[in-house]
């Protein structure tokens, strides 16, 4: 079969290839799956791992298939498989367990190993290819009503969790619901926790460097959500008209800003950081005045990556959930569609010039 693949430390290595294609034969675990894929969404991780600034292939291979955003249709399934059938839409979580006590709870995203799994990004091979085999407890199944927005799951998971980690820390505080946050970012992870939170019934304001008329914006306040952009308001200043925030969420992977929002950030108020900034950048920060912040104001600051089988699970709840309150808004975030694995390069183009784009998206198969 033809797969999408690089060759990671290789910079632009990014190829079509042949590799063999998966099945479920006789001595596959009776637990796997056999899936077609259908849709991969791609986003900056796929940009820096073309770039040789991220991911590492599988042992014994010298390339990686990429693509960790899938939605596929079931082809077959092992026979120890109940809970799905041939036919059923699904998306695969992207970590694969280690050897920590998380991993063996099923919390490989809370891994303590240094080596991590990740199936496109980390030693492990992802989904931009035209079939993929993975057991069954790494799908989740999508009902065909969410057919069309599928291919969020994964980024949705990402923002269901940092949300989540959010509420599990809070729970320090008994009573705790937030009822106003800012998220810092306005990308497709940003919309995805806007909308996460106005689910919820926060008050939203969301900010991202570009100036209206800008079609985020737009969606932004089409849920009910303020945005803001920083070019003509500062994240402290937003707090002072906006705040005092509950929570903050800081995704725009410029680090100084994670400062900036401890600063903003309100009494008994959580920061959660989702940001995996790679760089090497140095700031000069009010050291005193942050720790004194948090100490006299019982504040909470937490880092959160990839995502759990429940934060899957929530996302299509949510995906669900979405598609009844704001008919229609979810589809509006994928705004590129690339035929074939064949375009692979346009898929790259888009990333590298994303002018516009919200989520692109790889159409697969149909
Ligand atoms: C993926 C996560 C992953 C993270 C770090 C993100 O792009 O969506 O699943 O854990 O990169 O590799
Ligand atoms: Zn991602």
């Amino acid at each position: 079969m033809r797969a999408v693949a690089v060759e990671p430390g290789k910079a632009n290595s990014i190829h079509l290839r042949d590799v063999p294609t998966p099945s479920l034969g006789a001595k596959t675990p009776q637990r796997d799956v056999l899936v077609q894929v259908l849709e991969v969404g791609v986003d900056g991780t796929d940009r820096e791992i073309n770039m040789a600034e991220y991911g590492m292939s599988p042992t014994g291979d010298d390339y990686l298939i990429i693509g960790h955003e899938s939605f596929g249709r079931i082809v077959d399934v092992g026979k120890d498989v109940t809970e799905f059938a041939a036919g059923d839409y699904v998306a695969a979580m992207v970590r694969r367990p280690g050897s920590s006590i998380y991993d063996a709870i099923g919390r490989q995203d809370l891994t303590t190993d240094r080596e991590y799994y990740e199936r496109g990004i980390n030693l492990r091979h992802g989904f931009l290819a035209e079939f993929y085999v993975d057991m069954a407890d790494y799908l989740v199944k999508l009902p065909s009503a969410l057919r069309h927005v599928g291919v969020l799951t994964e980024p949705m998971s990402v923002a269901e969790k940092a949300i989540d980690q959010a509420f599990e820390v809070q729970r320090r505080l008994r009573v705790w619901r937030p009822k106003r946050a800012a998220v810092l970012g306005s990308g497709t992870l940003g919309l995805l926790a806007t909308l996460i939170l106005r689910l919820r019934g926060a008050e939203v304001v969301t900010m991202g460097l570009t100036e209206k008329p800008y079609l985020n914006a737009d969606l932004l306040e089409q849920i009910g959500a303020r945005y803001v952009s920083t070019r003509t308001q500062s994240l402290r200043e937003a707090a002072k008209e906006y705040g005092p925030f509950d929570l903050i969420l800081e995704g725009t992977g410029y680090s100084p800003l994670v400062f900036e929002a401890m600063e903003s950030l309100g009494t008994n108020g959580i920061l959660v950081m989702v940001s995996v900034t790679g760089g090497d950048r140095k700031v000069e920060i009010p050291a005193d005045r942050i720790n004194q912040g948090f100490v006299l104001g019982n504040k909470a600051a937490v880092g959160s990556v990839n995502a759990s089988r429940e934060d899957f699970e929530r996302a299509v709840q949510d995906l669900a959930h979405a598609e009844l309150s704001y008919p229609g808004w979810l589809a509006r975030l994928i705004t590129h569609r690339v035929s074939g694995l064949d375009n692979y390069h346009e898929l790259i183009a888009r990333l590298e010039q994303p002018n516009g784009a919200i989520k692109i998206v790889c159409e697969v198969a149909d």
